[in-house]
């Protein structure tokens, strides 16, 4: 629609979901500590910490994801049904306990990166306000500094 909304490139959103920095810049990690995700990001204030009921997405990512795996393990494994059908099993419940446990940080970062890409993200403001839709009014200018 406008060039605004151009900008946000789908490759370049995804690489960086997938190192797990902000969608947005990519000059910080989303990760605050271990399974803690912050609250915004600190160089170009990108909201990441939405209202209530916005991770309900980042659940239904990780879920489905594990799901797949599962699944995939299931059919790479196939030949031990008949033979081992328990060591099947076991391997199977390995997955599915470990595996959302492993992708937590990822289904978040995935999450705000689809969140961005479609309607950018909300920005932080030192007063606690939200900027909805704040791609230029409050990050953009590059260098990590906040605009009025
Ligand atoms: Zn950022």
């Amino acid at each position: 629609m406008s060039a605004k909304r151009g900008r946000r490139s789908i490759p370049l959103t995804l690489a960086r979901s997938l190192r797990l920095r902000c969608p947005a810049c990519g000059r910080a990690t989303i990760v605050e500590r271990p399974f803690q995700i912050k609250h915004h990001c600190p160089a170009c204030r990108a909201l990441f910490k939405r209202e209530e009921g916005f991770f309900v997405g980042a659940i239904v990512a990780n879920v489905l994801t594990t799901e797949l795996v599962v699944l995939a393990t299931y059919f790479a494994l196939i030949a031990l049904a008949s033979a081992h059908f328990d060591l099947l099993l076991a391997i199977l419940l390995a997955v599915a306990v470990l595996f959302p446990v492993a992708f937590y940080h990822h289904s978040w970062s995935l999450w705000l990166g689809a969140d961005y890409v479609i309607e950018s993200l909300p920005v932080y403001t030192e007063r606690g306000r939200v900027v909805e839709d704040g791609d230029d009014r409050a990050r953009g200018n590059g260098r990590g500094e906040s605009k009025p």
